[in-house]
C-alpha cells in the first residue's frame, strides 16, 4: 500500500476525485460508501462537498490509498 497524505486527526480534510483518472474499479465505494457512489457507467461519484466529516477521515484515507488509478487525493 502506498503512503497517504498525512492529515492530523481533528483537522479539516477535503477529498478530491479526478474523474478522468477513474477507471471504475469501485474500490472506493466498497471501502467508503458514505463518501463515494457509483454512476450508471460504473464510475465513482463523490458524495461529499467541502469538508469531510471527522468520522469519515479514516475511510477517506483508506479509499485514497486503495485507488489503483491514483484518482483520489485528500488535502487538509
Ligand atoms: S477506486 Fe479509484 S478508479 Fe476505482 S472507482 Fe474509485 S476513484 Fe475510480
Amino acid at each position: 500500500m502506498r503512503p497517504v497524505t498525512d492529515v492530523p486527526s481533528g483537522a479539516m480534510m477535503q477529498i478530491h476525485l479526478d474523474a478522468e483518472k477513474c477507471q471504475g474499479h469501485n474500490r472506493c465505494y466498497a471501502l467508503a460508501p458514505e463518501l463515494f457512489d457509483v454512476d450508471d457507467y460504473g464510475q465513482a461519484v463523490l458524495l461529499v462537498e467541502g469538508d469531510v466529516p471527522a468520522d469519515q477521515h479514516d475511510n477517506a484515507r483508506l479509499a485514497a490509498a486503495n485507488c489503483p488509478e491514483y484518482a483520489i487525493s485528500i488535502t487538509d
